[in-house]
């Protein structure tokens, strides 16, 4: 046996993570680039303060005041409305695609997506022992939706994992299309829209959200680490039927969100319109870079996010490096040949479109 006396399957697998290396301009991880403001910061100190002074006891399990408040957030997003009791919060929404297959997959059981997609929901898969199938998406890197109703009644998943808009490429779902895919899993199965990018949908874009009523095997997930600049606090949450909140109860670890933490968001959640007040101009400045880089010939995918997919290259790898090397990371993902640009500050984005032109003509 070599140490560690790690399980096979995990042997010689490298830790997942973009590359955190400390350059002048960050343009791979879609990360809002307007942090939050001073009275935000200060709002969010002075209830960290508050906590502190309570830290003996264990934190609200059930996080009552915070999913009230995201409730109500979430309830802009649609005329139905959404109750506290259809929403439940975690530590990012990476910690509750995880809850959702410790409930909902497992052995035995299969999770779907299609490709080009998230590329953790294949960890999470391995992680709770759950069969993982990628069908694709077609050359546009929409839903191919007789090819997915194929692929859905071949495995007859228990979950399927729809990012929308859709890392890496930026496409958003359209609503027919997740309600076929809702009857056609039906009570077997959930369907996961992850809307992790939500808030820069383009205008006529509808949320999942407004599915809900119609589907009870529809989890919608969203995330404050995008449109709302707080990746660092690492809180995500879904809107579902009450019955999955509560089959998560089950596989939760106590106390998962710790007073901090609940205290931390929901003082920035009263800033919310603040926060997204970025959210026009980031929508504004990806909708100029989509222009820009097909003005340079290059292909672009259509985008719902605050990030760009565009192509394609010879060898990414290169043009990737020679961006680096003038200082602006952006993200060797997606298909072959494609690379990923996450939209900054105006200041941000023109030195990577410098960078950008310097590297292809290198590159040429
Ligand atoms: C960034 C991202 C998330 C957010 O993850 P958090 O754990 O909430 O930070 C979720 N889904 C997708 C597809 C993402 O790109």
């Amino acid at each position: 046996m070599t140490f560690p006396p790690l399980r096979d399957e995990l042997r010689g697998i490298e830790p997942y993570g973009a590359p955190q290396l400390d350059v002048p301009v960050c343009l791979n991880t879609n990360e809002n680039p307007y942090g939050p403001s001073e009275a935000c910061a200060d709002d969010v100190a002075a209830a960290v303060r508050e906590a502190a002074a309570g830290l003996n006891r264990y934190p609200d399990r059930e996080h009552v005041a915070l999913r009230t408040a995201l409730a109500d957030y979430l309830s802009r997003d649609t005329p139905h409305g959404i109750g506290v009791e259809q929403v439940w919060a975690a530590n990012g929404s990476n910690e509750i695609m995880l809850q959702l297959l410790q409930a909902f997959g497992g052995p035995g059981r299969t999770a779907v997506s299609f490709a080009p997609t998230y590329s953790m929901y294949p960890e999470y898969a391995r992680d709770t022992h759950t069969r993982w199938v990628a069908g694709r998406r077609d050359a546009d890197f929409g839903l191919d939706l007789d090819a997915a109703r194929a692929l859905i009644e071949a495995e007859r998943p228990h979950v399927v994992l729809l990012p929308s808009p859709n890392n890496p490429t930026g496409t958003a779902l359209e609503p027919a299309a997740i309600t076929a895919l809702c009857e056609l899993v039906g009570d077997d199965g959930l369907v996961v829209v992850d809307e992790a990018y939500g808030e820069f949908r383009r205008e006529g874009t509808t949320s999942a959200l407004e599915l809900l009523p119609a589907h009870r095997n529809l989890v919608v997930t969203r995330t404050m680490s995008k449109a709302f600049a707080a990746a660092g606090l690492r809180l995500g949450y879904l809107a579902a039927d009450p019955a999955i909140c509560d089959a998560i109860r089950v596989v939760r670890l106590p106390y998962h969100l710790s007073s901090v933490t609940q205290a931390a968001a929901l003082a920035a959640l009263g800033h919310a319109p603040e926060l997204l007040g970025y959210v026009d101009t980031l929508r504004a400045e990806r909708d100029a870079t989509v222009e820009w880089l097909r003005a340079q010939g290059l292909q672009v995918a259509d985008s719902d996010a605050n990030f760009v997919l565009f192509g394609t290259f010879a060898d990414r790898h290169a043009v990737w490096q020679a961006v680096l090397d003038r200082g602006v990371l952006i993200r060797e993902t997606g298909p072959d040949g494609w690379l990923r640009v996450s939209i900054g500050t105006p200041e941000e984005m023109t030195e990577f479109r410098d960078a950008l032109v310097a590297a292809m003509k290198e590159q040429a």
